[in-house]
């Protein structure tokens, strides 16, 4: 049994050693078992002084209750028995018997306590010895109570009490003796407390020491296995951290300062390898920055307190005019005199951040200075000569684009892409009537429309209007034009665009005149211009607007009215007394009209109207017999007594037909009819007018061969310019030979050709043979060839121009082509496409007869013509109408301002010459200077023209 618990109860240790070695392993298992050793020896420590206080106690206790009280209670016996000798010797003496048996009682009680108190000292007697002498002192004072009880009976005499006297003696020596032995157990007893408390202190102060060597021991240990490392690892990881990677990092063991170490080592390698790497990443940048100092293009400089460079790269040195291993570590002050130097020194002196100086090799610096934190600075010096060269240049432009500003015509306002003014100009300021100081930069178009506000008439918003138009135009992202009266009668036409950088530009143009023209034109052109009337235009519209009607049964008549004797009246007055015929009778006939009748003039003495009504054919009746009666009393005119007739032709819609050309085509021929009838006399048309027609067609036919015929021949009538008085071109004017009717006017032929379409081989034949003959003029001479509308349906006029000008081999730029409106009435794109074509080849193009219609304006709008020819219309009445002047003037400033040459029609005096000459008209056409004449005359009219030029 016993063997078999031996085996168990080792195993049971080495599981608890290894428990302990695990557990003493770990720094926590350390303290652990530190500490619970620590209070181990503080309670062995404890329970030793506890035990030694309870000896101690003991002792006190034995001291107390055992000697003292002995002591004591052996004294107060003494006292006892010293009380009771006392009371025997008053019983003794007493009288009275009563006092005596009083003494008796009290010595009985005294007796009492003294048995006790003796007793009390016998027991807590601590040697024999005393014990003894108790029972002596009990027995000896017993004897002597005996004895006195005996002798009492007696016979008192001195030697009874002298024995009794003995006995009380020996009885106190008894007592004595027990006092004596009491106090001597008592003091030998504390001698033997004290003994024993001594060597409890000794023993105490031992335990102590022992426990403070055990404590320390067990401290030391503790230092030894945690402190110590721990300082170890602390003051490594101190220099670690002071950055001494070098530092050995103690081994540690398996515990957690083990770990710890080994954590801290790996950390110290980690650190150590990220310094090396950022160290090795520091000196790569730095080499790179070094690089990049050294290459840069700029100068670099790094200037310490002292005003010493410190670091300097060579173009650095090449400003100062150094060699780089003089410029190292070299006061900024040594280098005085340089530029780059003296800049240097100044700016830092004066904190001054940034200086452009001229070096003395001709070059300018920029040199820009950052001061550094230990009082020093940083400073780049960069070339800027090219900056500067463009910054003059600039300087430059700008001072020609203020000049270029200033003089324009045109306002301008040019604005950033927040909406800022960035430009204006002065004429800007004029128009809107505001101070040139008034507008600032930055300014927004409100703001200006505000100063424009300010400095406007009271309650004339218009100039404000339109800058607000415009702003709201622009914040739609609109680029565009505007037209608006801002002051007065002042027109101004704005033209805003967008920039290429988001910004937008507006122009303010005057165009008061070109309105003021265009309105007159526009007029004029819904007008005649000498009576007033409605024109051609206008005749056809309405006419148009009839025959429409006509489906709503409302039918109409067109007469047509021709003045008889006109042209005699013409002949014989002149123009003048003709035109003012003209007015005269255009307003009796609109006398006789009603309101929802139309009157027109068509051209020369050719009047018509239209006329609606219910009872058609009577009505028409009527107001032809009441045209013709007006005409009965006659005009006195510039003096003269003008007597004139009308003869009126008839055609009624819907009877003799709805379409608007031919109802006037069937009042025409009636008209004729009315003529041929004896004058002053109306006609119906008829039937019968259809011969008119067949001749027509005849004349058509006739039209036809004329060609291949060869009846026609080229006339040439000279264009004189009018600033240098030489021929700048002849006009070929087409003339048809009939061989029966002799000379029939183009007038008359070309409308035919037109229609019939025969005007394509004609007008290639005219074509082919006017650059034939102009070929042959001096070169400075160009020709001017009449192109029908009719041509311009298809692209033939192109290729024939093309055929013509390499047959005769004339340069494209003196072929002038002349084409009227009704060109650009028909299909304008493609018109305007063989317009352009026809330019492109060098040919150039002239707008004729402008003004007798009523889009001549919309049309130099669309194309640009090189040349403007005023109708003859308007030169004839030069003199005569105020009016016809002013169109002159219009069209003139017109031409000119849109770069085109102006030409005159019909020129027959020198007073239209002059006039035209002071209008500023360029050139002038027309029989003062000479008729069209045959090719074979022109050469003379040449000659003829350079002399009178001359
Ligand atoms: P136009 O092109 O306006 O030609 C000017 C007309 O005014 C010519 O009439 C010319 O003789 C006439 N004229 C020139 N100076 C004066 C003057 O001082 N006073 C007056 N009263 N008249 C003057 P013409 O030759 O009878 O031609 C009439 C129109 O016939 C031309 O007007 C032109 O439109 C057309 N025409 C003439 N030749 C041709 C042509 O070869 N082809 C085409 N398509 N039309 C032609
Ligand atoms: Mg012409
Ligand atoms: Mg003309």
């Amino acid at each position: 049994m016993t063997a078999l618990r031996t085996p168990i109860r080792f195993a049971r240790w080495r599981a608890a050693s290894r428990a302990l070695l695990r557990i003493g392993g770990t720094i926590r298992g350390r303290i652990l078992l530190a500490f619970l050793m620590l209070s181990a020896i503080t309670a062995l420590l404890g329970g030793y002084a506890a035990l030694g206080i309870a000896t101690t106690g003991q002792l006190v206790d034995k001291t107390y209750d055992r000697s003292l009280m002995s002591i004591n209670y052996a004294r107060a016996a003494a006292a006892d028995f010293a009380a009771i000798q006392a009371a025997v010797a008053r019983a003794r003496l007493a009288t009275e018997p009563g006092e005596r048996q009083a003494q008796e009682t009290r010595i009985a009680s005294l007796v009492e306590t003294f048995e006790e108190d003796l007793g009390i000292a016998a027991e807590r007697a601590q040697s024999a010895r005393a014990a003894a002498e108790a029972a002596s002192a009990k027995e000896a004072v017993t004897y002597w109570l005996a004895a006195r009880r005996e002798f009492g009976a007696g016979v008192q005499t001195a030697d009874v009490w002298q024995a009794l006297d003995a006995h009380a003696k020996a009885a106190e020596q008894h007592i004595d003796l027990l006092i004596n032995f009491t106090a001597g157990d008592g003091f030998s007893y504390r001698q033997a407390a004290r003994a024993l408390v001594a060597r409890d202190v000794r023993l105490s102060i031992a335990a102590t020491l022992f426990a403070i060597l055990l404590s320390g021991a067990v401290a030391w240990l503790l230092s030894r296995r945690i402190v110590r490392p721990v300082a170890e690892a602390s003051a490594a990881a101190t220099r670690i951290a002071a950055g001494d990677l070098a530092v050995p990092v103690p081994d540690g063991g398996a515990d957690e300062f083990g770990a710890l170490l080994r954590a801290m080592d790996g950390m110290r390698g980690n650190i150590a390898a990220m310094m090396q790497e950022e160290v090795a990443q520091r000196r790569s940048a730095q080499g790179l920055l070094a690089d990049a100092v050294q290459g840069s293009s700029e100068g670099i400089v790094v200037a310490d307190a002292a005003g010493r460079i410190v670091m300097a790269n060579d173009r650095f040195a090449a400003l100062l005019g150094l060699d780089p291993v003089e410029v190292a570590s070299l006061r900024l002050a040594d280098a005085h005199g340089s530029v780059v130097a003296d800049a240097l020194l100044a700016m830092w002196a004066h904190g001054t951040s940034a200086v452009e100086r001229k070096n003395s090799d001709g070059r300018w610096l920029r040199l820009s200075r950052s001061p550094t934190r230990d009082g020093g600075f940083v400073a780049v010096c960069s070339d800027i000569s090219r900056l500067k060269q463009q910054e003059d240049q600039l300087k430059r432009s700008n001072l020609q684009l203020d000049a270029a500003l200033g003089n324009m015509l045109q306002g301008l306002c040019l604005f950033d892409a927040d909406g800022g003014l960035l430009v204006h100009n002065r004429r800007f300021c004029d128009m809107f009537g505001i101070e040139p100081g008034a507008l600032h930069p930055g300014m927004s178009l409100r703001a200006m429309a505000t100063v424009v506000a300010a400095g406007a008439a009271f309650d004339d918003t218009r100039a404000l209007d339109l800058l607000l138009e415009q702003e709201e135009f622009l914040r739609a992202g609109q680029s565009g034009a505007l037209c608006r009266s801002i002051r007065g009668d002042f027109i101004v036409s704005v033209r805003q665009q967008s920039t290429a950088e988001g910004g937008w530009i507006a122009t303010y143009e005057d165009v008061t005149q070109r309105f003021e023209a265009e309105a007159r034109i526009i007029t004029m052109a819904r007008r005649d211009a000498l009576t007033g009337l409605a024109n051609r235009m206008v005749f056809a519209e309405r006419l148009e607007e009839a025959a429409a009607r006509l489906d709503e049964g409302r039918g109409f008549a067109v007469l047509c009215l021709d003045l008889d004797r006109f042209k005699e009246v013409n002949d014989s007055f002149g123009h003048p007394v003709g035109d003012a015929l003209l007015k005269g009778v255009a307003e009796r006939l609109q006398a006789c009209l009603r309101e929802s009748d139309l009157l027109a003039r068509l051209g020369g003495d050719e009047f018509a109207i239209v006329q609606s009504g219910s009872r058609l054919r009577d009505d028409a009746v009527a107001l032809a017999d009441r045209l013709i009666r007006i005409f009965e009393e006659p005009f006195i005119l510039d003096g003269h007594v003008v007597s004139v007739g009308v003869s009126v032709g008839i055609s009624l819609a819907p009877e003799h037909g709805s379409n608007p050309e031919a109802l006037l085509k069937c009042a025409d021929l009636a008209l004729y009819r009315a003529k041929g009838g004896g004058r002053g006399g109306w006609s119906f048309f008829d039937e019968e007018m259809d011969l008119e027609l067949r001749k027509r067609r005849a004349l058509e036919n006739d039209l036809k061969q004329a060609v291949a015929n060869g009846e026609f021949e080229l006339f040439f009538q000279p264009i004189v310019s009018l600033t240098h008085g030489r021929v700048a071109s002849c006009e070929a004017l087409l003339r048809w030979k009939h061989p029966e009717r002799g000379y029939v006017s183009p007038a008359e032929f070309i409308p035919l050709a037109e229609e019939t379409g025969t005007i394509g081989a004609i007008g290639e034949w005219v074509l082919r043979r006017a650059c034939r003959e102009a070929a042959s003029w001096p070169s400075g001479v160009a020709v001017a060839v009449n192109v029908s509308a009719a041509q311009f349906r298809n692209a033939a006029v192109v290729r024939a121009v093309m055929e013509a000008l390499t047959e005769s081999g004339l340069p494209a730029y003196r072929l002038e082509l002349e084409i009227t409106e009704s060109v650009l009435l028909t299909d304008n794109v493609a018109t305007l496409a063989t317009l352009h074509t026809l330019k492109r080849l060098g040919v150039r193009v002239a707008m004729d007869d402008f003004g007798t219609g009523y889009s001549s304006l919309s049309y130099l709008q669309s194309f640009p013509f090189d040349k403007i020819k005023i109708d003859q219309s308007f030169v004839r009445n030069l003199d005569v109408t105020g009016n016809s002047r002013l169109i002159v003037r219009s069209v003139v400033g017109l031409g000119r301002s849109l770069g085109m040459t102006v030409t005159a029609e019909g020129i027959e005096t020198e007073a239209q010459m002059e006039q035209l000459r002071l209008e500023g008209c360029d050139e002038a056409q027309g029989y003062l200077f000479s008729r069209p004449v045959p090719a074979t005359a022109i050469h003379a009219q040449f000659e003829r023209l350079r002399l009178k030029a001359a």
